[in-house]
């Protein structure tokens, strides 16, 4: 393990003027620990900013992180947010959490079946056009296919699984999964086993299986790993950071080769940040 993304991870409350401004707050706040976390343990780690950094800290010896924002709340309704937190080095926000907010309807808590707002709009081109990945996990399915519309760029599913194989609102159908693939797109299988089966603990091989039918689905260029680790990520067999070797040695053992694992373990997601970054 080279790198890790952590998040500044906001639930979704009030969608009040003063509970959005305690919103941006929070994310900063969880945006300083993680750099105050990092400059604590600087002979071994620090943030990286774009792939590019990512590989200059392996070759230094040094494990790197980069920034996240789950949940678009982050930036309540003010658009410069977006530069703002691009600037502090978030590399992807998915739009939404549980829960509608201005940006997009929810994949949870959504009856009204909303999609991607006016703002919402605002938001993703910005998001292009200050390099900020766009990642659909835990948005609806109408605001899945309007976000593929509206952005000029890939966009990312950073932790959902295959909804063929458990039907959860927080997982792609196979035309979503195609949809994402045909933008240039890439989904992460997500570690946590509400999404893997309906029933029981799901293990590696839930996640494999999930893994499999993504790669059959959408091509080998287009799948990931999303532990989701700092949420409620962690099966049996891969419950933790230290345990990912696991799971290596299972694609091993399904004759993944070292490119195409080397693709799953973050090259694809890391192709589609430089794609992202690109000016
Ligand atoms: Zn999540």
């Amino acid at each position: 393990l080279d790198a890790t993304i952590m998040v500044a991870y906001l639930k979704q409350l009030e969608r009040t003027d003063e509970a959005l401004s305690a919103a941006t707050a929070k994310a900063d706040r969880i945006l300083n620990e993680i750099e105050e976390m990092v400059a604590k343990n600087c002979t071994t780690v620090d943030i990286a900013y774009t792939p590019a950094d990512l590989s200059r800290l392996k070759k230094a010896g040094k494990k790197a992180v980069m920034l996240g924002i789950e949940n678009g709340y982050a930036i309540g309704k003010d658009i410069t947010n977006v530069e703002r937190f691009r600037h502090r080095g978030v590399v992807y926000m998915t739009l939404c959490h549980n829960g509608n907010n201005d940006i997009c309807g929810s994949a949870r808590y959504n009856e009204e079946e909303l999609g991607v707002s006016t703002f919402g709009e605002q938001v993703i081109k910005e998001m292009n056009r200050v390099g900020m990945m766009v990642d659909i996990s835990h948005a609806g399915e109408k605001s899945f296919y309007d976000a593929l519309e509206i952005s000029r760029k890939p966009i990312v599913a950073s932790h959902s699984s295959a909804r063929a194989l458990c039907d959860h609102p927080r997982n792609l159908t196979d035309d979503q999964l195609k949809a994402l693939a045909a933008k240039g797109g890439v989904a992460q299988v997500c570690m946590y086993s509400g999404f893997l089966r309906k029933n029981g603990e799901a293990t590696i091989k839930d996640a494999i299986e999930h893994l499999n039918h993504m790669v059959n689905v959408m091509g080998i260029e287009h799948v990931g790993i999303g532990t989701d680790f700092d949420g409620d990520g962690g099966i049996t067999g891969c419950a933790s950071a230290s345990e990912l070797i696991n799971f290596t040695r299972r694609l091993l053992l399904e004759r993944y080769s070292g490119e195409s694992i080397r693709l799953i373990w973050g090259g694809n997601f890391l192709r589609v940040m430089e794609e992202v970054q690109r000016k």
